[in-house]
């Protein structure tokens, strides 16, 4: 009887977990065992591209290089884990509860942003964490043209001071200003609690993001608490309204609510502490990556962020490993040593550094060169070839 490696998620590490799976079977020729797909879409969602326009083209179909590669989709949305009986209930096309049995399970259903952490945010705030939901975003700012004219209209507050709060408020000010005419003065201001902007990241990171935000006259509300989002914009904690009819939430991303029926480890943003085979502890059957899984990078105390670059390499490793596991090879130690930031910073260019110290390396132009190579090659799925596919896929293949 054929056995079955299961990944719930289509995502970047679902992916690459499903390929790396499939390349490995293959290498062993072992057509007994299937390599199953199970998500809402067949498609890529390239989610760090969300704070650009036409976000309605950032998606890559799968089916394509699932077929070249013989691994199989299944269309649908798990709702609950039966790790007793190895099996997975979802919802499929039709909106019927079904069911799927594993030998081998890897949760890959990434995160999502929290819009519960303030009074308000989740009827009037506006986010870039989903297809839909960046949509919804993009059409409303095309709209606002249409707008009576104001300081409602043409301020746009940005909630939170991280990586998607700065690249979604560098990317502003030129976009506003081509919808609202030249000639207007569109405001884009980020309120973050911490007292200076990027608190954790290096001096070095922080100076370039402040350079940029200076001269794209992006504004910075420091040690700002939001107490609501309401109708009229949002309301610090100190009493101030500050009128806007876009406020982006941009804060608190939690792993996906399935790691939760898993009776194991998690952190504070919802991941499941994984083992370095990107194994669950407690379940040898069943392995996390991706914005689910908590895993150590190196012997140094580094851990893997909620970001593709991690999801792609842990992708690659689990899928590999729960191949390993039904062939009774030896499982491969995930690690990622080297770690780069890439972010954007609209008109002024983007910024790139090296290391967990966030060596800044190129600034302006030259890290816009980079980091558009990165968004519009490096993080899509491979070409719909078999041989291409399965190189790619290989956990030990060079990557970043
Ligand atoms: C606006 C924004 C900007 C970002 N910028 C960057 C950046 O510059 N650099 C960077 O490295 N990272 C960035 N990230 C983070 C990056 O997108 C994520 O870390 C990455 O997508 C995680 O990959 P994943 O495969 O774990 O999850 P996802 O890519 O989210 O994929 C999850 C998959 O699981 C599926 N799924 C969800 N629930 C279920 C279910 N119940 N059943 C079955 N399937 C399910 C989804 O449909 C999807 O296919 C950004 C994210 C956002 C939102």
């Amino acid at each position: 009887m054929k056995q079955k490696i299961l990944i719930l998620g289509a995502g970047f590490a679902g992916m690459w977990a499903a390929l790396s799976a499939a390349r490995l079977t293959s290498m062993h020729q072992r057509s007994d065992i299937d390599i199953v797909v199970l998500a809402p879409q067949p498609e890529l969602r390239v989610r760090p591209r969300f704070y650009e326009q036409k976000v309605e083209t950032l998606v890559s179909p799968l089916l394509p290089l699932f077929n070249v590669t013989g691994v199989k989709f299944v269309q649908g949305e798990a709702q609950r884990i039966d790790a007793e009986a190895k099996c997975v209930w979802y919802r499929n096309a039709q909106n019927e509860s079904t069911v799927e049995h594993y030998d081998r399970l890897v949760l890959a259903t990434g995160s999502h942003l929290r819009r519960d952490l303030v009074k308000g945010a989740a009827e009037h705030a506006f986010d870039l964490d989903q297809l839909e939901t960046a949509l919804r975003l993009e059409q409303h700012i095309n709209q606002l043209g249409q707008q009576p004219d104001g300081p409602a209209r043409d301020t746009v507050v940005v909630c939170g001071g991280g990586f998607t709060g700065i690249e979604v408020a560098t990317e502003l000010p030129h976009r506003l200003r081509q919808i609202l005419g030249e000639g207007s003065a569109p405001r884009v201001i980020v309120v973050e609690r911490g007292d200076v902007i990027g608190g954790r990241w290096s001096e070095e990171l922080r100076d370039v993001i402040r350079q940029a935000c200076d001269e794209l006259g992006v504004e910075w509300r420091l040690g700002a608490e939001i107490a609501e989002v309401n109708e009229q914009g949002i309301l610090l904690a100190e009493g101030e309204l500050i009128e806007s009819n876009t406020v982006i939430w941009t804060v608190g991303v939690q792993a996906n609510g399935l790691t939760e029926q898993l009776a194991a480890q998690r952190d504070a943003q919802g991941r499941l502490h994984v083992n370095e085979f990107l194994q669950v502890p407690g379940y040898d059957d069943i392995f996390a990556t991706g914005d689910v899984a908590r895993a150590a990078t190196d012997d140094k105390g580094n851990v893997a962020l909620m970001t593709c670059q991690h999801a792609i390499m842990l992708g690659r490793f689990v899928g590999h490993n729960a191949a390993c596991s039904l062939l009774n090879l030896e499982p491969l130690t995930y690690r990622q040593v080297n770690y780069v930031t890439c972010l954007d910073l609209g008109n002024w260019g983007a910024v790139y550094s090296e290391g967990w110290e966030q060596e800044v390396k190129l600034t302006r132009g030259e890290a816009k060169k980079l980091k558009l190579s990165i968004t519009s090659e490096l993080i899509y799925p491979p070409k719909a070839d078999r041989q291409i596919a399965f190189e790619t896929a290989d956990p030990l293949a060079a990557f970043v």
